[in-house]
């Protein structure tokens, strides 16, 4: 195998990222909730127009938080897609629930609608749903089945940054969503995360969570005179230097975003008859949803062309991962309950799956090269097993 020439992600970094961290430090004060964290999160309330935005150390923290504020306990069930993060699912397990894998639908990705309603119990406390690559879920047909089964809908919204579903941004559609900043994502800050809360009822509480279970920022704004231990809670504050570097990327999101955007399309063009030829798929992206040029997938026939394509690519240093492994045949959810064929797409896809470099620093010579490489690359007849399935999006 070569060296890494062209790698699958570098973390953005525009510029101003290192005058904010300045600032930062030589404020005297770099604890959370400083002068930029509050910046971040005003950024959010206006841009999202969410009910309050709550930065945390990491997406994960994000969904701890979201367990916890809907209360959930020992013996609930949560709805998750089996195609995703560990974290959107261990959340959850964390505070004592089941995971009830849900399948995915095989063109966008994203857990199926039309199995939802055969999950629920009476005693499922909360649905998870995940923008598979800033592709939004059919959140129609979720919200509707949610709403008529008084279940709350939380959006791991970690892809989904900046995307719209029938033109509403993804991340205010659940009563709360989680988003991350992990330097694998558009917008990062190395490790960081957020909470966005859509329905007010939780604003409250939330702010106590995340404030090791005080009235903290109560006090801060005067509205109690001491603060004292008042509910459950850890430390989900980030430093107010890892809110310096995040404030940057968000002030230039557009740019970052543009420029993802770019590559996306070129991937898109260029590869189109490649991908007819060979028979390799990508993610359906239905035209009420616009995404985020978070990834660029490609689905080979099976799992053996897959690991070829890999190491083909490796060879020539170019990095294209595979991405989740069905949560549901992993060691922790065999325990709980996982059994092969569970979720027969996400089996399949799991195997199928590649993904090309696509970050902001890409160069047009950088991609030019990914490009003339998958090109190069022929799938065998002889391996193609799978039977057509693609099924198009409405
Ligand atoms: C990255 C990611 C997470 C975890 O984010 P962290 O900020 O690293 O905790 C959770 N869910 C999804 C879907 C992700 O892609």
């Amino acid at each position: 195998m070569g060296s890494v020439r062209i790698p699958f992600n570098r973390p953005a970094m525009l510029g101003p990222e290192s005058t904010y961290m300045a600032q930062a430090v030589a404020s005297g004060s770099i604890c959370g909730d400083g002068k930029f964290t509050k910046r971040c999160h005003a950024w959010f309330e206006e841009r999202l127009q969410v009910n309050r935005a709550l930065l945390t150390t990491s997406c994960t923290h994000a969904l701890e938080m979201s367990a916890l504020l809907l209360d959930i306990a020992a013996g609930d069930e949560v709805i998750v897609p089996s195609f995703t993060f560990v974290s959107t699912v261990n959340a959850f397990v964390l505070r004592g629930a089941k995971p009830v894998f849900a399948d995915i639908r095989p063109d966008t990705l994203n857990l199926d609608e039309q199995l939802l309603e055969s999950l629920i119990t009476p005693r499922t406390k909360a649905i998870v749903v995940v923008h598979y690559a800033g592709v939004a879920c059919e959140m129609d047909a979720i919200l509707e089945i949610a709403r008529r089964h008084n279940i709350p809908v939380v959006e791991d919204n970690a892809h989904g940054l900046f995307g719209t579903y029938r033109g509403q941004e993804l991340g205010t559609l659940g009563v709360m969503a989680t988003q991350s900043f992990h330097e694998t994502k558009n917008i990062t800050c190395g490790e960081g995360g957020a909470l966005l809360i859509n329905d007010e009822q939780y604003a409250c509480r939330a702010e106590i969570l995340r404030e090791k279970g005080t009235d903290r920022s109560r006090f801060f704004r005067g509205q109690v005179d001491k603060y004292q231990w008042t509910d459950l809670g850890s430390s989900y504050l980030p430093s107010d230097i890892l809110a310096a570097y995040l404030l940057a990327q968000l002030e230039q999101s557009e740019q970052i975003q543009q420029r993802r955007r770019q590559i996306w399309d070129r991937y898109d063009e260029e590869l189109g008859n490649w991908v007819d030829e060979n028979q390799v798929q990508t993610q359906v992206i239905p035209a009420h949803c616009s995404h985020t040029s978070h990834m660029y997938a490609l689905l080979l026939p099976n799992l053996e062309v897959r690991q070829e394509f890999i190491q083909y690519m490796a060879k020539q240093g170019i990095m294209t991962p595979f991405h989740y492994v069905p949560l549901h045949l992993s060691r922790m959810g065999l325990q709980l309950g996982g059994t092969a064929g569970l979720c027969p797409v996400t089996e399949r896809i799991s195997d199928q799956l590649v993904r090309l470099p696509l970050f902001w620093s890409l160069t047009d010579d950088e991609q030019s090269d990914v490009i003339e490489a998958v090109k190069a690359f022929r799938v065998g007849q002889a391996k193609w097993f799978g039977e057509p399935f693609i099924r198009r999006a409405a």
